[in-house]
């Protein structure tokens, strides 16, 4: 069998559900598992986040999934309503959507629910992607609460740079001026937000990336966050090649020895979901060993120095990232993000859960 595994943690999932628990305060919080848990599995993630006070996902086919499982708490549809059809399965599922255009207003309106539904009602505050204008507010709440198809408004917002330096109080700031007047619950914080300000926490945090484990912050780590990382995608070397000084390896010849150098040949490539832009010296853990990836990444392999890595040989362990290499690490070298490169395992990848 091809040694490529990813081993996926229940543990590490319900331990970083701990760590957000700990900076949520009041709050309470819904677990983001959109993107297929991003790339962990919503099946394994449900039950590995049971604790949460209830999940947030962005289709009525994730939803309708994690009630299949047996999910009693609340679910947040994240981007709304698509259409006026979606509105009954949401009485049906008992589901919150995200309301953030005047359309699904006029949806409820023309179609009312069954049974009133809760309801997070979205302003833009800056990240100039979904939201009503918050200039607006004072109309769509007031819109909103006349909905007899809506029983009850949870405001909300979304940060641009909750992560950066810039931060979160120049959206959080005019948010809370704006609409505290209306005396209404409110969320605004996602993983980055709920780590560092304590003040966005409001009702309801939405933690996603740190609850698999990995840093939202390019200066801090995951593991001095305390959180554990629940995917780790693993295999093994296949195959190693002895380059002669001047010799190069893999597609375009991209790396060139300039010294005899053992190379090892990986069983993962980037339709295993390793990011094929990785460039030479993007990081991996070789038999235990921190080195460094060698050439173009190809479709089913590539390639790592074994310069440091003396006993390693054809069937040697290989740590992509996860345990002992920070999917972080390897984001920044090669220039994305772990959110990428989690929600990339591909299918074809065996996951083998553990607790
Ligand atoms: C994905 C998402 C989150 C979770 O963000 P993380 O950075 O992964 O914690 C929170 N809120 C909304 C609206 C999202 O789309």
């Amino acid at each position: 069998m091809r040694p490529i595994q990813a081993r996926i943690s229940i543990g590490a999932m319900a331990h970083n559900l701990r760590v957000a628990r700990s900076h949520a305060g009041d709050a309470r919080l819904f677990a983001v598992v959109k993107a297929n848990a991003y790339g962990h599995g919503l099946s394994r993630a449900r039950r590995a986040l049971a604790a949460a006070d209830g999940f947030a996902v962005l289709t009525l086919e994730e939803a309708a999934n994690l009630r299949l499982m047996g999910v009693e708490q609340p679910i947040v549809l994240l981007e709304g309503l698509f259409g006026a059809d979606e509105i009954a399965a949401c009485v049906e599922l008992d589901l919150w959507p995200v309301l953030h255009r005047p359309a699904q207003l006029d949806w409820l309106q023309q179609q009312p629910p069954a049974r009133p539904l809760q309801v997070f009602l979205k302003f833009d505050t800056g990240m100039h992607r979904l939201g009503f204008p918050l200039a607006d507010h004072a109309a769509v709440v007031a819109r909103t609460k006349r909905l007899a198809g809506v029983a009850g408004i949870t405001l909300m917002t979304h940060f641009a740079q909750a992560d950066e330096a810039a931060g979160v109080a120049w959206q959080l700031r005019p948010f809370l001026e704006e609409l505290s007047a209306h005396g209404l619950p409110w969320s605004s914080a996602n993983s980055a937000a709920l780590l560092r300000y304590p003040e966005s926490r409001g009702a309801w945090a939405r933690p996603g990336l740190m609850l698999y484990g990995a840093s939202p912050f390019a200066e801090t780590t995951a593991d001095q966050l305390g959180l554990r990382p629940a995917m780790t995608l693993r295999s093994e070397i296949i195959g190693v090649q002895q380059l002669r000084a001047g010799e190069g390896v893999g597609y375009g010849q991209l790396f060139r020895a300039d010294r005899p150098t053992a190379v090892g040949v990986v069983a993962c490539g980037y339709a295993d979901g390793y990011p094929r832009h990785a460039p030479t010296g993007t990081p991996v853990l070789v038999d235990g060993r921190v080195s460094r990836t060698l050439g173009r990444v190809s479709m089913d392999m590539l390639c790592v120095d074994l310069s440091d890595c003396p006993g390693a040989g054809v069937g040697s362990p290989v740590v992509l990232w996860g345990e002992g290499m920070p999917v972080d690490a390897v984001a920044t070298a090669a220039g994305t993000s772990s959110y990428e490169l989690l929600c990339a395992l591909a299918a074809r990848v065996p996951v083998e859960e553990t607790d």
